[in-house]
C-alpha cells in the first residue's frame, strides 16, 4: 500500500479496521473523571495488603511465572457463583474473554450478532477476525426483538446487560426466550451486573449455550489490574482455554483479585453507595431537569441533555460535553449511533464529584447558547 510503510503488508481487513476508542485517561490531576465507569471508591484494603505480602521486600516472587490457568481464582469464582471450576475461565480483563470468544466462535462464515447500541468493542473484535457481523437495532424502549434475534442465524450473539451505554438491563425472561430459540452461543456481557437488580449468572447451569462474562474492573474497583471471567458450559471453557495465552493473567492480578473476592462486605457497602448516588441523580435529571434518562441498573447514567432553550439533539449533547470538558469534567458521548447521539453517558462518581457535575451543568444551562 502506497505510503503505508511495512504496515501495508498487513491483511486487508486489519488495515481497514477502525480501532476501539477508549475514554480519555488524563495524566494531570484536577479532573472530575466520569467517563470510563471506573469505581469512584478504592478497592478493599485487603487488596493492597495482599499485593505487598506477595511482593515481599525484594519482589523475588516476580521471577516466577504466574499460575497459568489462574486455578485458585477459578475456584474462588466458582464458589461465589455455585458452579464447578470447569465452568470458569479467567481473563486479562473481560475484554480478553470477549476476544477469545469471538476468535473461537466467529469467522467469515460464522457471524457474530450484537445490538446497536452495545459495547463498542464488539465490532472491532469481529472486524479483526474478518468475521461476518449482524446488527440488531434497538429503540428507546430497549426491548429485545427476541424473534428477530432467534432468526438472525449468527453463530454467536453478544448482548450487553445492563446495556452500554444506556444502563438498561434485559430481563431474564427475555434472555430465556432467546435461549429457547437461538441456535448459536449467547454471550451476556454482565460487566455492570453487580449494580443491577437481577442477572443471568444463575441461568448458566440450566442453559449450555449461555456464557456470562463478568469483570472486576467496575464494582470491584480494580480496572488497573485487568481481571474478568467467563461462566459457561465446560465444553465452551475448554475451547476458549485452547486459544488463551498460557499466562494470560499476571501474578499480581491474581493475588489482587483473590483478595478482593475475599471481602464481599466491603464491596456490598460501596456498591450500595454508588446505587444510591445513581438513583438520586437519575431521578433528579428526569424530574427536575426534565431530561429523558434511561432507567440505569449500571454505575453510569445515560441522559439526553436539554439546553437553556429546551432543545435536545446531537449538537446539544456535544455542546454540553465540550462545556463540561472546559471545566475539567469528563463524561462520554457516543455520536456514531443514532439512538445515543443526543445523549451523554455519565459515570456515577462520589457525592462530591456529582455535586461539581450538577453545578457545572447549571452553569452550562445559564451560558449564552451557541447557534
Ligand atoms: N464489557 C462492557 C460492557 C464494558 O463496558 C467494559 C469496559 N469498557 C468491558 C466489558 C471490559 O472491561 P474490562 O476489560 O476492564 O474487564
Amino acid at each position: 500500500m502506497k505510503g503505508a510503510g511495512p504496515g501495508g503488508l498487513a491483511l486487508a481487513h486489519v488495515r481497514r479496521l477502525s480501532p476501539y476508542a477508549p475514554g480519555v485517561q488524563p495524566s494531570e490531576p484536577g479532573w472530575v473523571k466520569l467517563n470510563t465507569n471506573e469505581s469512584p471508591y478504592p478497592p478493599s484494603p485487603r487488596v493492597a495488603e495482599a499485593l505487598l505480602r506477595d511482593l515481599g521486600a525484594d519482589g523475588a516472587a516476580l521471577r516466577l511465572y504466574p499460575n497459568p490457568r489462574s486455578d485458585p481464582l477459578r475456584s474462588a469464582v466458582a464458589r461465589m457463583h455455585g458452579v464447578e471450576s470447569a465452568s470458569v475461565c479467567i481473563g486479562n480483563g473481560s475484554d480478553d474473554i470477549l476476544n477469545l470468544l469471538v476468535r473461537c466462535f466467529c469467522g467469515p462464515r460464522a457471524a457474530a450478532a450484537f445490538t446497536l447500541p452495545s459495547y463498542s468493542l464488539y465490532p472491532v473484535l469481529v472486524g479483526l477476525q474478518g468475521g461476518a457481523a449482524k446488527t440488531i437495532p434497538l429503540d428507546r424502549k430497549m426491548r429485545l426483538p427476541v424473534e428477530k434475534i432467534a432468526a438472525c442465524g449468527a453463530r454467536i450473539l453478544l448482548l450487553t446487560s445492563p446495556n452500554a451505554p444506556t444502563g438498561v438491563r434485559f430481563p431474564n425472561s427475555e434472555i430465556r426466550a432467546i435461549l429457547g430459540n437461538f441456535k448459536g452461543l449467547l454471550v451476556v456481557d454482565e460487566a455492570y451486573a453487580p449494580f443491577a437488580n437481577d442477572n443471568a449468572a444463575g441461568l448458566v447451569a440450566e442453559s449450555s449455550n449461555l456464557v456470562v462474562v463478568r469483570t472486576l474492573s467496575k464494582a470491584y474497583a480494580l480496572a488497573g489490574i485487568r481481571v474478568g471471567y467467563a461462566l459457561a458450559h465446560p465444553s465452551v471453557i475448554d475451547i476458549i482455554d485452547r486459544a488463551r495465552d498460557s499466562y494470560n493473567v499476571s501474578r499480581l492480578s491474581q493475588v489482587a483479585a483473590l483478595a478482593a473476592l475475599g471481602d464481599p462486605g466491603y464491596y456490598e457497602s460501596i456498591i450500595r453507595k454508588i446505587k444510591e448516588t445513581r438513583d438520586f441523580h437519575m431521578q433528579s435529571w428526569a424530574e427536575s431537569r426534565g431530561w429523558f434518562t434511561f432507567p440505569s441498573e449500571a454505575n453510569f447514567i445515560c441522559t439526553e441533555p436539554r439546553d437553556g432553550r429546551g432543545r435536545t439533539g446531537p449538537s446539544v449533547a456535544r455542546a454540553a460535553l465540550d462545556f463540561l470538558f472546559s471545566r475539567k469534567v469528563l463524561v462520554r458521548h457516543f455520536p456514531s449511533d443514532a439512538l445515543t447521539a443526543s445523549f451523554l453517558r455519565i459515570s456515577v462518581g462520589t457525592e462530591g464529584e456529582m455535586l461539581v457535575l450538577e453545578k457545572t451543568l447549571d452553569a452550562w444551562l445559564k451560558a449564552p447558547p451557541r447557534e
